[in-house]
């Protein structure tokens, strides 16, 4: 069986030199692919100190090596870089279909570097690779740039691109891919800072696996694990469009900027009424659920407005964070994000975040460009979203995220940016779901649901074993999200497939009938994987200065008592989060400060990353 570690294109866009790599048998090894890959060249090729949005930094994007095939759920692609956001590791999971095009081109791996002197986008088909001018389309939206691109290169042609938001180096800018998005950290932000627009690969569908007889056979196999599975209708159907009923009915949907754990009148945003928009679905490439709802407004004054969502995440951070409930203005809130490049949770942080400042008098009128940010009135959330991208008027300092708004403004804002290492937090209230919340605080990538989701906490998953949602003594099992996620994203298989198509001993054996590695259908040598991904991570994020200080919950979580309404957990808090760090750095071996050490990196087979955390 021939070996098949996959090939990476590097684009210089400093000096215009196009150069392809094979992978080294020895990182496939260690990192199987995905997150791995990314991982494991940022680390070795990213010097400490470098500035996010200079020519150094490097953009990193990733399928995975069973993208393009006929597996399912496992064609998402991902972003990794130095996050302009937060400063440390990045990295932001995309769906549609350029994760496939990408492998049908030949790659698993770009790697973008320098800086064009003037706007370009990158041209890939799988016998050239063109660095082309830009100056058609910088300036306009997403879904422009995307049709112009398909104009020039014919419908066969998928793109990742950023809007102005990514132009104008809003902190939090994303890239987008038909209609999904990299949203996370800011990676359109990277994009822009290098004068790029798009990477647009056209490409025929070709097939790259080591033995792609075994890996129909367990296709198959997997096709049929789906079909009969209940939670696979059910997200079919649904989506995450109804995932707001169970987070507001136990409490922990966040409202008023994280001060209440569930909505007033939370009926009127249930999936039911959502439902009644929907006008569509749309999906990632060789994904039977097609879990994106397309809704349409055709009534009031979002009349028009029309978006491949809004889903959960974006749900509530049009509604959550103002406490609104008119599901017209998420969908019109969403599809500008979509076309303007942003990043739908942390827009809606920042936003909420504006609106307690203008209740507690720390913005005026005067600061806001005259808007009156009262909490339940949607229509100045709309003029923000648009002002953000901009960097027009208060849009300009809440482009820059919580963090360093809240230090710019003083006066005690600190205390309500809703931040971990910088990145806003989404949409599950950690004193109500605190396996979640500690996830926040100890993901690589700061506060993301998705980076070691606990769902034992928000719909009772039972393994690795059942939590109290309400107990800080659950370290092992945000250790077991954790490493499983990134154990996953080698794949890169969808987060939502956990609940309907995750089997680990096939997707082990669809990994080494890809690769040719036969050790990879061994779930152990996986997991390990996963663990040493996550150590890796981390021990980035260390030489750039991150440790036990900035794994910290906000300080609302740590002092005030969530308030939930009718729902349960009235009163909660974060107490305990010291012990906890005990706890989750002594389960990871790591040191006191939350340093992976020397043992644990050898164990891991990082030998030469011990060195560089010996001096931290
Ligand atoms: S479940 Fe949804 S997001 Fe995941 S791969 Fe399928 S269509 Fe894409």
């Amino acid at each position: 069986m021939a070996l098949n570690t996959g090939s990476l294109l590097r684009v210089d866009l400093s000096s215009g030199k196009v150069s392809t790599e094979t992978i080294p048998e020895s990182i496939t090894a260690d990192f199987v692919g995905g997150r791995g890959y990314g991982i494991s060249y940022l680390y070795q090729e990213l010097a400490p100190g470098i500035d996010p949005l200079g020519e150094k930094n490097k953009l990193m994007m990733l399928n995975g090596p069973l993208a393009g095939n006929m597996a399912q759920a496992v064609s998402r692609w991902m972003v990794c870089t130095r996050s302009p956001l937060t400063g440390a590791f990045a990295r932001s999971v995309c769906g549609a279909d350029f994760g496939a095009w990408l492998k049908f081109a030949g790659y698993e791996l770009i790697i973008v570097e320098g800086k064009a002197e003037k706007p370009v986008y990158v041209h890939l088909t799988a016998d050239d690779c063109q660095i082309l001018d830009a100056g058609e389309i910088w300036g306009k939206d997403t879904k422009e740039a995307q049709a112009w691109l398909n104009r020039q290169h014919g419908s066969n042609t998928r793109t990742a691109c950023i809007g102005p938001a990514g132009e104008n180096l809003v902190k939090y800018a994303a890239i987008v891919s038909g209609r999904r998005t990299a949203g996370r950290c800011g990676t359109g932000t990277v994009m822009g800072s290098k004068n790029l627009k798009a990477i647009a690969v056209t490409a025929e569908r070709k097939i790259q696996l080591a033995d792609a007889e075994a890996y129909d056979k367990l296709a198959r196999e997997q096709v049929d694990i789906i079909r009969n599975n209940g939670g696979f209708q059910n997200h079919k159907e649904w989506g995450t469009t109804a995932t707001q009923d169970i987070t507001n009915a136990i409490g922990v949907y966040p409202v008023q900027n994280f001060r209440y754990g569930q909505q007033t009148d939370y009926e009127k945003i249930t999936g039911e009424e959502y439902r009644k928009l929907r006008t569509g679905d749309m999906g990632c490439y060789s994904c039977p659920a097609r879990c994106g709802k397309v809704h349409t407004v055709t009534s009031g004054i979002y009349a028009g407005a029309h978006s491949e969502g809004p889903e959960y995440e974006t749900i509530w951070a049009f509604t959550g964070p103002i406490e609104s409930n008119n599901i017209e203005a998420s969908i019109a809130a969403d599809q500008l994000c979509d076309d303007l490049g942003l990043d739908t949770i942390s827009t809606g942080g920042c936003i909420g975040f504006a609106y307690e400042l203008y209740e507690k008098g720390l913005l005026k009128k005067s600061d806001t460009d005259g808007l009156e940010l009262i909490y339940g009135r949607h229509e100045p959330m709309i003029t923000l979203v648009k002002k953000i991208a901009r960097r027009e008027g208060i849009g300009d300092l809440l482009a820059e995220g919580t963090m360093r708004a809240a230090a710019t403004i003083g006066k005690g804002a600190e205390a309500y940016a809703m931040h971990v290492k910088g990145l806003e937090l989404p949409a599950y209230e950690p004193r109500g779901a605190k396996s979640q919340g500690y996830n926040y605080v100890t993901a690589n990538i700061g506060a993301n649901h998705c980076y070691g989701y606990a769902a034992q906490d928000i719909f009772g998953a039972p393994e690795p074993r059942p939590t109290d949602r309400f107990s800080e003594e659950n370290a092992d099992v945000v250790i077991y999200n954790q490493d499983g996620t990134a154990f996953k994203e080698t794949g890169i298989v969808c987060g939502f497939a956990g609940g309907w198509g995750w089997v680990p001993d096939l997707f082990g054996k669809l990994l080494a009938a890809a690769r040719g590695i036969e050790r990879f259908a061994d779930n152990d040598y996986l997991n390990q994987v996963g663990v040493r991904i996550f150590n890796l991570e981390r021990a980035f994020n260390v030489r750039e200065g991150f440790y036990r200080k900035q794994d910290t919950l906000p300080e609302r979580m740590l002092t005030e008592p969530l308030h939930t309404r009718k729902a349960p957990g009235e009163g909660q808090m974060v107490s305990h989060q010291d012990e906890f760090l005990d706890k989750y750095y002594s389960l990871r071996g790591w040191t006191k400060e939350g340093i992976p050490a020397p043992e644990k990196l050898r164990e891991l087979g990082l030998e030469s990353v011990v060195e560089d955390m010996a001096g931290n």
